[in-house]
């Protein structure tokens, strides 16, 4: 069990405790020291003093991704500058980037939960950890390092990219794990297999973050390294950066550090909580941040909560693997689709690719329909396309509840784009 880096509380009465406490320093700190969130909480009527439950969060106003953007440079800045030691901020693909702020205290507190993810993942001091992800403004690199040397393991900041060295580093260092995207380690595990390196290394485990991936995909990478374990670690700028949870050996499933941040989920319409189980927005109010402390951050990611303790023995609350983001899902005929569910189906199709488009149209009957265009894959023949159409129509039908007509299409096709894809088109006008 986690000893070293052990939560602040665990048990749900003492967690319950500890985040009240973390809540109204929380709220008390932003009314104090941030004239943003002071003239929101006046405008919704709360002042510090009215946190007197838990419950009571649900009192305070939501912080968005513009937000941050309209505060740029600093938004929800709450220290003097003289106390920020760092700032991060996110890639940025439209618009202007969010930046965080960290006091000292900050970037202690993620290095703690960081370092409890490498904990969790069973890593001792005597593992290599061989790090290609960015480093630079963003927070993938100082995260994974700044942890790994507070866990005491040896670190090696390869950086991304450079299969050529990254391959040189697995091998002579004898690196035991792999921290990276998944599209990465993939990358990573193709060149290995192409070069027969296999049994000359000395691969454990792999630690992936920031990407929605396929049970298929997972499978594959862990085929052509040779390792047992694949832990998913869940990251947002906003909330510190990556290592604020972890996916265990028992499952798929993240246990999030509830000592550090709330976790509401709420149903992206009415903003309400959503009933335990069922698929709501994250939400996040933070309870010890200083630098940008985070109030009912409306995350646009959705996932649901996972209620049945866990066999890992870890008594941290769980939430699923992100479906996706509300501003992705779609509504057909009373179902709530999340492109999430399309993907896991289409990877686990043979003969089509990864490159697909859903059409959405209101016809004369007065009726929606789903269309969905699929590329075939590279190495397929047009022969195939009737079968694989049909597995698919059969599997959203049964899986989602929809029934869809599919129509495969040429490789490369559908058009591509190094930002985010665009595959949902709403063509039913209002
Ligand atoms: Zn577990």
């Amino acid at each position: 069990m986690l000893t070293r880096f052990a939560p602040r509380a665990e048990n749900p009465e003492e967690l319950r405790e500890h985040q009240l406490k973390g809540l109204q320093w929380t709220v008390r700190h932003a009314w104090d020291n941030c004239r943003f969130y002071r003239e929101a909480f006046q405008q919704a009527g709360v002042a510090p003093d009215d946190i007197k439950t838990l419950e009571d969060i649900r009192r305070l106003p939501f912080t968005t991704a513009d937000d941050f953007r309209r505060g740029y440079p600093f938004p929800l800045r709450s220290v003097p500058h003289s106390e920020i030691v760092r700032i991060h901020a996110s890639s940025g693909t439209t618009g202007k980037r969010k930046v965080v702020c960290y006091t000292s205290k900050d970037i202690d507190d993620w290095t703690e939960m960081f370092a409890r993810c490498y904990e969790m993942a069973g890593l001792t001091r005597e593992d290599r950890v061989q790090i290609c992800v960015g480093y630079g403004v963003w927070t993938a690199g100082a995260g994974f390092q700044l942890a790994c040397e507070r866990f005491g393991a040896l670190a090696i900041p390869s950086g991304p990219g450079n299969l050529e060295m990254q391959m040189t580093f697995l091998e002579d260092f004898g690196t035991t794990v792999l921290c990276c995207t998944a599209s990465m380690a993939l990358l990573v595990a193709q060149e290995v297999k192409k070069r027969g390196l296999k049994d000359r290394l000395k691969l454990k485990k792999i630690i992936a973050g920031s990407e929605r991936t396929s049970a298929a995909m997972k499978a594959k990478i862990m085929e052509l390294l040779g390792v047992e374990e694949y832990y998913d670690i869940p990251g947002m700028t906003e909330l510190y950066g990556p290592g604020t949870g972890l996916s265990c050996r028992a499952s798929e499933n993240i246990h999030y550090w509830a000592d550090f941040y709330i976790l509401e989920l709420l149903d992206p319409e009415t903003l309400e909580p959503v009933a335990p189980g069922e698929v709501g927005e994250m939400v996040y109010t933070t309870l010890a941040k200083e630098g940008s402390p985070l109030v009912r951050y409306r995350s646009r990611d959705l996932t649901r909560l996972i209620t049945e303790p866990c066999p890992c023995g870890c008594r941290l609350p769980r939430h699923a693997p992100i479906l996706g983001r509300s501003d992705d899902m779609f509504i057909i005929r009373g179902v709530n689709v999340y492109p999430s569910e399309i993907d896991m189906i289409l990877s686990a199709c043979r003969g089509v690719g990864s490159e697909y488009q859903v059409l959405l149209e209101r016809r004369e009957d007065g009726k929606d329909y789903m269309r969905l265009k699929v590329e075939r894959d590279e190495n397929t023949a047009v022969e195939a396309d009737a079968a694989s159409a049909a597995w698919i129509y059969e599997q959203i039908r049964q899986e989602i509840m929809v029934t869809p007509e599919v129509e495969i299409v040429a490789y490369n096709e559908l058009p591509r784009s190094e930002r985010k894809t665009k595959r949902i088109f709403d063509n039913r006008g209002i």
